[in-house]
């Protein structure tokens, strides 16, 4: 058999390459360049899914398996090269996560003489079948995917999977201590540095063929995300020591300080296939058992794994094709500048961008209430601001990004939220420590201190009220905004309209 791997299905613990058979079995991996050619990527994401790629295939020949690793420009150049050297070849591929990537892949090979077949991914813990039939049941379980959320879905895995649980009901009583989460932490708090891995050769050699080879973006070096299985475990240990007892009440704060908080930071790994959702959950949980990290932090990044992630997954699923396109806001504003170059005075989205310019990678309150919130406001397209997040982050997916950004980040679709993440600064204000150092006064809507967040978030719910006012848990806000005359409205328009034209010109 020859197995086909895909630059983001390198478990080598599930799926085919578990049970690979150095008797029987080849390794395909085609290393692809030119889908690159099409936007910038970031530079270090590009590095990791390569110097990943590359580690596997001198893993599986160490172990005495035959890999035939193809550098080509596109996946036809490599199957070229392939299907000259193994004419007729039988290929076995994990289904794709993105959508019809399995479809355009079997076509492929066919013209080619060949044949594919795809097999179940098992680095999700809900297969489509699985979700598909909880959509479907006649129980107490929504019947339409409009209808899905992510609440139900959960606590339904928590069940299935006996995850945090006593019997039918959740450990601790609660299914979610949201309340004891969302802390600002003090200033002489000090959050513990995460692991950087020290670049090996071969990593070394990637990183100097990613220089050379693309225009990317952001900034390859330091590079020191874990490449390998055995650095993901070392960056899985050191979270659950480390960070994990006070994820929980630190994690939707954006502190200067620290650009990790006490996030995972495995997102990327998680996303290669390098490690298992299940060896993340099951040493949290514990961690939990064990007396080293309270509930409230264990059940929390239990719920972003064993929740969220599987939901978004089974939702892109099930929402493509139309998710990528969806645009229920009619939101069409070109992607400002600010987004690459971070050339702007609001310094929550300058700290940002710098922060995904540097490694890839913010956490996801930065990703949805600074970024997200902001491209909402303004009215960017989301499919613009999918792009963009595809490109610069380190674990971005079309099938991670799509639900996360259309659909949760800026309301292009109804599929992850029943009301926008729209936020005022505010928000911001109390969730983080940027204000304090903008030029920008949270406390002013209109004139030219004000943050330009408070007249964008004013202007937006205006502009969206036949859509959104009859929403229920809008209704505090909409009565707010009735509440305010005539003229003040007026001055909010004027003064959105004026920072609207200057972002787009990448002035403010
Ligand atoms: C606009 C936007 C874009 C995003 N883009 C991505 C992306 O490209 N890739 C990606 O993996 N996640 C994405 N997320 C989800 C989330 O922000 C990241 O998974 C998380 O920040 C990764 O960092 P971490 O490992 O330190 O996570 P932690 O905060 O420590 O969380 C633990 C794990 O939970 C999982 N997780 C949590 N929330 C989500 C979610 N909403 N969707 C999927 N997985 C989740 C991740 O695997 C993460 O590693 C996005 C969220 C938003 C709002």
């Amino acid at each position: 058999m020859t197995i086909w791997v895909l630059g983001d299905q390198l478990s080598r613990t599930h799926g085919p390459l578990a049970d690979v058979d150095p008797e029987t079995d080849r390794v395909l991996m085609i290393e692809a360049t030119a889908f690159a050619d099409r936007h910038p990527y970031h530079a270090q994401k590009l590095a990791l899914v390569f110097a990943a790629m590359r580690h596997v295939r001198d893993e599986l020949r160490e172990e005495g398996i035959t890999v035939d690793y193809q550098r080509a420009e596109t996946f036809g150049e490599g199957l070229d090269s392939h299907f000259e050297h193994h004419p007729g070849d039988a290929l076995t591929v994990v289904e794709p996560a993105s959508y019809g990537a399995g479809e355009r892949l079997e076509a492929m090979v066919d013209d080619r003489g060949g044949s594919l077949e795809c097999v179940p991914d098992p680095t999700f813990l809900c297969s489509p079948e699985g979700f598909d039939e909880w959509l479907d049941s006649d129980g107490d379980a929504p019947t339409d995917v409009g209808d899905v959320r992510h609440e139900d879905f959960y606590r339904w895995m928590r069940r299935r999977t006996g995850y945090l649980m006593n019997g039918d009901e959740p450990v601790g009583e609660a299914w979610n201590f949201d309340d004891e989460n969302r802390a600002f932490p003090r200033p002489e708090y000090d959050f513990p540095e995460p692991p950087a891995f020290e670049p090996d050769e071969l990593t070394r050699e990637t990183l100097a063929w990613v220089e050379d080879e693309f225009d990317a973006w952001g900034n390859l070096e330091p590079f020191e995300w874990p490449v390998t299985r055995t650095q993901a475990l070392a960056a899985r240990d050191d979270f659950i020591e480390q960070r994990l007892p006070e994820f929980g009440p630190y994690q939707d704060a954006i502190v200067g300080r620290s650009w990790a908080g006490n996030h995972a930071l495995l997102s990327p790994a998680l996303n290669l296939g390098l490690l298992h959702p299940t060896e993340l959950i099951e040493p949290a949980i514990t961690a939990y058992q064990d007396g080293h990290a309270p509930l409230p932090s264990v059940e929390g990044f239990v719920r972003q794994i064993l929740g969220w992630r599987e939901f978004v997954r089974q939702i892109y699923r099930r929402r493509m094709p139309a998710m990528a396109e969806a645009n229920q806001l009619e939101a069409t504003r070109d992607l400002p500048p600010l987004y690459w170059d971070g050339n702007t005075e609001m310094a929550c989205l300058e700290t940002v961008v710098d922060r995904v310019r540097r490694r890839g990678y913010s956490h996801h309150i930065e990703r949805l209430m600074v970024l997200s919130n902001f491209g909402l406001l303004y009215g960017v397209d989301p499919a613009a601001l999918n792009h963009w997040f595809h490109a610069t982050y380190v674990d971005a997916y079309h099938w991670v990004t799509t639900p996360n950004v259309v659909g949760m980040g800026v309301f292009g679709s109804d599929a992850l939220a029943t009301k926008p993440y729209a936020a005022s600064a505010n928000y911001l204000d109390r969730m983080s420590d940027c204000c304090g150092d903008c030029r920008f006064d949270p406390d002013e809507t209109t004139g030219e201190d004000a943050c330009p967040f408070n007249a964008l978030y004013w202007d937006f719910l205006e502009r969206n009220a036949d859509r959104l006012q009859s929403n229920h848990r809008m209704g505090l806000v909409y009565h707010h905004l009735e509440n305010k005359a005539d003229d003040e409205r007026a001055s909010i328009r004027e003064r959105a309209t004026a920072v609207r034209e200057r972002v787009a010109d990448g002035e403010l």
